[in-house]
C-alpha cells in the first residue's frame, strides 16, 4: 500500500492529482482549507475508501497517523486575483505550509514534490525560459507575494534534500488549464472561455502582445508523475512550448466558441510578464516527457466543460 498526501487536493491540479494518484492503486489523504480549492473537484471521490479528506490549513502543524510514502505539496492561491485579495495567506502556504509539508515528509521519510511555478521566473529576460535563469521577480510589486512565496518554498525545499537528506523534488509549472479552473479565478483561459459564452466582451489586457505558453492539465499531470516516479530531483519545467499572444488567445476562444463576443482592451496589470515559454529539454531528455495536446484540442475539452456547469 502506498500512502500519498495532496496538500491543495481540492483545487484545479490537486484534485486531478488525487485522481491519479488512486488511479494507480494508492491511497490518497486529501488535504485543503477550500480557501480557493473547491469541494466539487472531490464530490465524485466521496465513499472511495482510499480516499481521505481532512479539512485543513496547511500552514498549521499537520499531525497525520501512520505511514506516508508520498508528500505533493499543491496547496497555494495560483491566480492573479486570487493572491491579490489573498496576499498574506499566499505567503503563508507558500512559506509555513511548505515548512509544515516538508517536516511532516522529514517524520513520516516520505518523498516530497513541491509544485514550484514559471512565475520563479518573473518577467523573464531570457526567453525561453531554461530551469538554470535565476529570474527577474520584483519582490514589492503586487505579484510578489506569489513569487516570493514560490521562491522561498523552493529554497526552503533544497534546504530540507541538503541538510536533512529529503528525498525532494521540485517542478515549475506553467500555464496550465483544463477542465476544474474556476470561471471567475481571473485567469485568462476560464476568463475568455466564460466572457465568451456568455457573450459578454472579451477583456484582453493592455495590447495583447505578451505571450504565454498553454499546457493541457492531462499533460502536467503525467510529466508530473514522471517526475515523482524517477530520480531527478529538479528543479524541472513542465509546460507546452507552443507559445502565443493572449490576443491570438481571445481570438482562438471567440472562434472555438462561435460566440459574438468583442475584444476590449483593459489595463495591462502590474508587473505582468512580457513573455512566457518554458524550456523543456530538461523534462524531454530526463523524463523523457513532451506534451502531446496542443490548444486546438485542449481548448475545446474545457470549453465543454465550463458549458456543462450552466
Ligand atoms: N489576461 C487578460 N485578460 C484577462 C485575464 C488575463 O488579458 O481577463 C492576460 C494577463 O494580463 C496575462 C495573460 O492573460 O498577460 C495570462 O494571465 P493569467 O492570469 O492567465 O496567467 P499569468 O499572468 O499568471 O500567466
Amino acid at each position: 500500500m502506498t500512502v500519498s498526501v495532496v496538500t491543495g487536493g481540492a483545487g484545479f491540479l490537486g484534485s486531478h492529482l488525487c485522481d491519479r494518484l488512486l488511479g494507480e492503486g494508492h491511497q490518497v489523504i486529501c488535504l485543503d482549507n477550500l480557501i480557493t480549492g473547491n469541494v466539487a473537484n472531490i464530490e465524485h471521490l466521496a465513499g472511495n475508501e482510499k480516499f481521505h479528506f481532512i479539512k485543513q490549513d496547511v500552514t498549521e502543524y499537520i499531525y497525520l497517523p501512520g505511514q506516508v510514502d508520498f508528500i505533493y505539496h499543491f496547496a497555494s492561491p495560483a491566480s492573479p486575483i486570487d493572491y491579490l485579495e489573498l496576499p498574506i495567506q499566499t505567503l503563508k502556504v507558500g512559506s509555513l505550509g511548505t515548512h509544515k509539508a516538508l517536516g511532516l515528509a522529514r517524520a513520516k521519510g516520505a518523498r516530497f514534490l513541491l509544485a514550484s511555478t514559471s512565475e520563479t521566473y518573473g518577467d523573464p529576460l531570457v526567453h525561453p525560459q531554461p530551469e538554470t535563469y535565476w529570474g527577474n521577480v520584483n519582490p514589492v510589486g503586487p505579484r510578489g507575494v506569489y513569487d516570493e512565496a514560490k521562491r522561498f518554498a523552493e529554497a526552503m525545499t533544497m534546504a530540507y534534500r541538503r541538510f536533512h537528506g529529503v528525498d525532494a523534488k521540485i517542478v515549475r509549472i506553467f500555464n496550465t488549464y483544463g477542465p476544474r479552473m474556476r470561471a471567475k479565478d481571473g485567469r485568462a483561459v476560464p476568463a475568455f472561455v466564460s466572457q465568451a459564452l456568455d457573450g459578454d466582451p472579451i477583456t484582453v489586457f493592455g495590447d495583447g502582445s505578451q505571450t504565454r505558453s498553454f499546457c493541457y492539465v492531462n499533460d502536467l499531470l503525467r510529466g508530473i508523475m514522471a517526475l515523482a516516479r524517477s530520480e531527478e530531483s529538479g528543479p524541472i519545467n513542465i509546460g507546452n512550448p507552443a507559445e502565443m499572444t493572449i490576443l491570438q488567445l481571445a481570438e482562438k476562444i471567440i472562434a472555438m466558441t462561435g460566440s459574438a463576443s468583442q475584444i476590449i482592451h483593459e489595463g495591462l496589470p502590474t508587473d505582468d510578464p512580457k513573455v512566457r515559454q518554458p524550456d523543456i529539454t530538461l523534462a524531454r531528455t530526463r523524463l523523457n516527457w513532451a506534451p502531446e495536446i496542443e490548444v486546438d484540442e485542449g481548448l475545446p475539452i474545457t470549453i465543454d466543460y465550463f458549458k456543462s456547469l450552466r
